[in-house]
């Protein structure tokens, strides 16, 4: 104890408790008394006290102890102290001191107040380390707090920042020494700051209450200015300095996008980025409870482009993909802001339009917005890879304010889809009630053909084809139904439900079966045996790809002499696989079937189609036939299209003559064939034999 101030020690040098602290390895120091500026003035040290705080004692005794605390110490904090010591009791409390090498530790201190002769009171201060929590000299706290992957930013009890970590330095792009010694509120938005403050006091003057905080859907804010969001931990350090607080920082921007394109892809199609059925359903659900409200009506309005199959097959996926984005970006723009526009399925939209005001003001608005629609939808498309022409067909449905129901106006609009589609394409069709009955009615048809083809109720009509002296040269078999309680049904109303249902392929085959049969007993008959039949084939059977094997066993089975017989085609059957269709073709004609282009002058009427098919017969189709010579349009097309076969080579048929007039014209115009109810409705086989022996 030699070094101690010898003035000051006249008690220490002596005394038992001086050779205990010598002794003692916790940290000890005694000081005056002065608790005012510049403060407790030093008189003894122990060894203990300088390994602790790295300074020798000649560089502390007679120092204000002060000089350990790294800042001015908490006002409050002198405030008890100097109450404890007064009434001669001891203080204990955790205090954050900074060794000579600038580190910081935490230690607990206990003040006892001493009396001696020197002076009235001296304080004794013991100071135990508590090694967990020493941040300074702790290395392997040092590390991991450095080394971690989250923002750490330790915070004193006065709100100013004591230290960070790389993590948080890279996260609000300051370096350690911008930070240290601010408040804290420089990382939090500005208009944030205030709110901040308050609750960071009310959070520190709580220290018991003091848990685990956390908060999510915060800001910080970057030295640029920028901001970015932040999900923050806090953890109370009870002894460091009252109230300091450890807060770790995590950016959470990657976090919530990712959240963010869940939700989104959730709710809407990646593909074109409209909302997607679940959203359009939960929308229409919405607007009709508002509709309820308002008592308004509102409509449903529901697109889909032509032809959309043909577009994937011919031409590939990508290009159908393109056609739906472009038609979304078109439909999105021209609906508006804040009208939704959803991709319902594979290739259908649907637009909301809501609160219309009464019923017929309604439709007429929703008719207006789907034919505006359709002209916006159907300008032109330029690709790189070549332009493209779209139509679309659209059913509308109205959104009544009572008792509708997102299902059922669902519904409605699909069939009123399905009617436009029907109607051909680039059409709009309203739902009315009797759209409803019709579907019904399909739906009933559709149930009872399989029976009805076990009970051969499918039966061949046949209609007189005849030549320009009017002598019947052929027939064209037209299948009727013959069914037990409704009586004969024209195929307009079923062949498309066998279309769609896959029952063609079974009706189909047993069509030409029968025709076969038929044409091969005729050919006993003089009268009859060379006569040329010919026998529709839907697009859909044509494209089995038995079918050419099925036709050929029917030959083979019923020995029909293959010059007699004929198939009808239409031009749709070339929009899937041209080459595998002209193959068929080819094929067919090869066995001596000859083949006819029905419908002509509707559909595309393509030339390059045309030329490429390899045909024997051309129909003009009877709507054209139908209108002349009284209409100069129709009367023209027919003109071109008998001057169009003749130059390929091909037997022109005119179908649907119903006056002496039109036959002397087309007649005058060198058609050769005919075929009409001028001459004779589709018959019964008997009743066609008899016509023609007449
Ligand atoms: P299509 O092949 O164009 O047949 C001509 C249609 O016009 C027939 O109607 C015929 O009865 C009708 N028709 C004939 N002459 C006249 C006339 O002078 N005036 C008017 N207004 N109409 C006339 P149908 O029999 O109702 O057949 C309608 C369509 O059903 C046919 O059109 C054909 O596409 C299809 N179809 C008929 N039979 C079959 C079949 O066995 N298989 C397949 N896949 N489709 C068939
Ligand atoms: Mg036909
Ligand atoms: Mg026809």
């Amino acid at each position: 104890m030699t070094d101690v101030p010898r003035s000051q020690l006249a008690t220490w040098e002596h005394c038992l408790l001086g050779s205990a602290a010598e002794a003692t390895t916790d940290a000890v120091v005694v000081t005056t008394a002065e608790l005012n500026a510049p403060g407790p003035e030093i008189i003894y040290v122990n060894p203990a006290f300088c390994s602790m705080t790295g300074y020798s004692r000649d560089e502390l005794v007679g120092q204000s102890i002060r000089m350990l605390y790294d800042q001015k110490p908490d006002p409050a904090f002198f405030q008890d102290l100097r109450k404890t010591i007064q009434s001669g009791r001891s203080y204990r409390g955790a205090t954050l001191k900074h060794h000579k090498d600038g580190t910081p530790y935490l230690c607990e201190v206990s003040i006892t107040p001493v009396h001696d002769k020197v002076a009235d009171c001296m304080r004794l201060v013991s100071i135990q380390r508590r090694v967990e929590d020493a941040w300074g000299q702790d290395r392997y706290l040092e590390t991991v707090f450095h080394a971690a992957p989250v923002g750490l930013i330790l915070v004193r009890g006065d709100g100013r920042i004591d230290r960070v970590n790389e993590t948080a330095e890279e996260l609000f792009g300051y370096s350690a020494g911008e930070l240290v010694g601010r408040e804290v509120e420089l990382l939090v938005p500005d208009e944030a700051r205030a709110h901040h403050r308050d609750y960071r006091t009310a959070y520190s003057h709580q220290p018991r209450a003091r848990q685990m905080g956390a908060g999510r859907d915060l800001e910080g804010q970057r030295k640029d200015g920028s901001r970015f969001p932040v999900e923050i931990g806090l953890a109370p350090l009870e002894t460091v300095e009252r109230a300091a607080v450890l807060v770790s920082v995590i950016d959470i921007a990657e976090r919530k996008r990712q959240e963010a394109e869940i939700e989104f892809l959730a709710f809407n199609d990646p593909l074109t980025g409209l909302a997607n059925r679940r959203l359009c359903m939960d929308r229409i659900t919405e607007a009709i409870e508002g509709l309820t409200d308002s008592g308004q009506f509102g409509a449903l309005v529901v697109i889909d482009p032509d032809r959309f199959q043909a577009l994937n097959d011919t031409r590939g996926h990508s290009r159908g993909d393109q056609l739906l984005c472009d038609m979304a970006g078109r439909l999105t723009a021209f609906a508006g802001p804040g009208r939704l526009v959803a991709r319902v399925g594979a290739d259908e939209f649907a637009v909301l339009l809501d609160d219309l005001g009464q019923a017929s003001d309604a439709i007429r608005y929703a008719e207006r917005f789907a034919q505006q629609a359709r002209d916006i939808l159907g300008a032109p498309y330029s690709w790189k890879q070549g332009g493209y022409y779209a139509t679309v067909s659209s059913g509308i449905t109205l959104l009544h304010p009572e008792d509708d129901t997102v299902e059922d106006a669902l519904k409605r609009v699909d069939l009123a889809l399905q009617d436009a589609k029907r109607e051909g394409r680039n059409r709009i069709s309203v739902f009315d009630p009797v759209l409803q009955r019709s579907a019904e009615e399909r739906a009933r048809i559709e149930h009872q053909m399989p029976a009805a083809l076990a009970n051969e109720e499918f039966v061949p009509y046949y209609q007189p084809c005849v030549d320009a002296a009017g002598r019947c040269v052929g027939a064209e078999a037209l299948i009727r139904w013959q069914h037990p309680t409704h009586g004969l049904i024209s195929p307009g109303s079923f062949i498309p439900v066998a279309e769609e249902s896959g029952l063609i392929h079974a009706i189909g085959e047993s069509m030409l079966r029968q025709v076969c049969e038929q044409v091969a007993r005729w050919a006993l008959d003089e009268s009859l045996s060379r006569l040329e039949v010919s026998v529709n084939v839907s697009p859909k059977q044509f494209r089995d790809p038995d079918f050419v094997h099925s036709v050929k066993s029917i030959l083979d089975e019923t020995r029909v002499n293959p010059h007699q017989l004929c198939l009808e085609v239409t031009e749709s059957l070339l929009f899937d696989d041209a080459d595998e269709a002209i193959a068929r073709i080819a094929a067919l004609r090869r066995m001596g079937i000859s083949f006819a282009l029905d419908d002509f002058g509707t559909g595309y009427s393509s030339m390059a189609y045309l030329k490429r098919l390899p045909l024997d017969l051309l129909k003009i189709d009877q709507s054209f036939v139908r209108e002349m010579p009284a209409d100069s349009d129709a009367t023209a097309i027919v003109e071109t299209i008998i001057a169009l076969a003749d130059n390929l080579g091909l037997t022109c048929i005119a179908e649907g003559v119903e006056t002496e007039e039109a036959w002397r014209f087309l007649r005058e115009a060198e058609c050769q064939r005919f075929q009409g109810y001028l001459f004779s409705p589709a018959i019964p086989a008997e009743q066609f034999e008899r016509q023609v022996a007449r």
